[in-house]
């Protein structure tokens, strides 16, 4: 999986691709299967998943999903090398919020926003749509305001809803609106660094966050600690980027000498009985 050039991560340093027991999750019993698992693992609504449309609940009539802010200027925007994938937060502005939808009454206001991707233009994605992979995956967070913040969210059932985006590479041109964040990404090779965005550097989500369907379950984080406390939002759509642009991705590092080759999560696979509830939202009227 790595070649010459590429110091690569191997399975076991990278959390986020690794489908072996995460060492800090304590050993509990599944009173099921009557085995000591971690804790994680006896949940049963893991993500991600691979999403088919024969196979989901059709809506036709859902109230429209809103994304309020998501692509304003002001403020201040900030790109970082966490080691494990490149994270956008904005500050010192109103932060953008998500209703409507799946969501209920509740509002959820953006956290932040981070990319999986993986050594190849074919494998990047942590969801598969109709047996397809893609070449990265946006996960766009957001917490429930009837909690503090991000912290008291994350493991409540209604606390975090995580809008995702399918990016596939093309020979194509750059789409222009995404190297607002290439561009930054350049500058943040070194695990730790961090740099300024465009605060409107989210357009290249905006078609498709106005598109009229999208699939919604009831999942978990794809990272430590796995808690099943998301509203998944997948645009089955992708977004078209350059190759180019989806390297850069790559030459960040996960510490001094190692960059970044995969953080994605394998598939989760339910248990039987435990059918997940997949359902195809559409509105026949348009969000903001
Ligand atoms: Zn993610």
């Amino acid at each position: 999986m790595t070649g010459p050039n590429v110091a690569g991560v191997t399975k076991n340093e990278c959390i986020c691709a690794s489908d072996e027991e995460p060492e800090q999750s304590q050993l509990v019993e599944d009173h099921e299967a009557h085995v000591l698992v971690a804790e994680w693992r006896l949940h049963k609504f893991q993500s991600p998943i691979e999403l088919k449309h024969d196979d989901s609940i059709h809506h036709d009539h859902f109230e429209p999903l809103e994304f309020h802010g998501h692509w304003d200027k002001g403020g201040k925007a900030f790109l970082k090398n966490t080691g494990k994938t490149a994270v956008l937060r904005f500050e010192s502005r109103e932060l953008p919020v998500l209703v409507g939808g799946p969501l209920h009454e509740d509002t959820y206001v953006f956290e932040q926003l981070h990319f999986h991707w993986s050594a190849d233009d074919t494998s990047g994605c942590e969801h598969i749509f109709e047996g397809r992979a893609y070449s990265m995956e946006a996960h766009a967070v957001h917490y429930n305001t009837k909690y503090a913040d991000f912290d008291e969210a994350h493991d409540k059932p209604d606390g975090l809803a995580v809008v995702g985006f399918f990016l596939e590479a093309t020979d194509n041109e750059d789409n222009p609106c995404f190297n607002k964040l290439t561009n930054a990404v350049k500058k943040i090779v070194e695990i730790g660094s961090m740099t300024c965005v465009p605060t409107d550097c989210l357009t290249w989500i905006k078609e498709e966050a106005q598109c009229k369907g999208y699939y919604t379950y009831q999942g978990s984080l794809t990272t430590e600690p796995y808690t099943e406390s998301v509203t998944w939002i997948l645009y089955p759509t992708p977004i078209h980027v350059s190759r180019e642009q989806v390297a850069y991705f790559r030459n960040m590092k996960s510490n001094e000498k190692t960059t970044i080759v995969n953080n994605v999560r394998p598939l989760q696979t339910p248990p039987e009985h435990k059918k997940l509830n997949i359902i195809y939202a559409r509105s026949h009227r348009k969000s903001e």
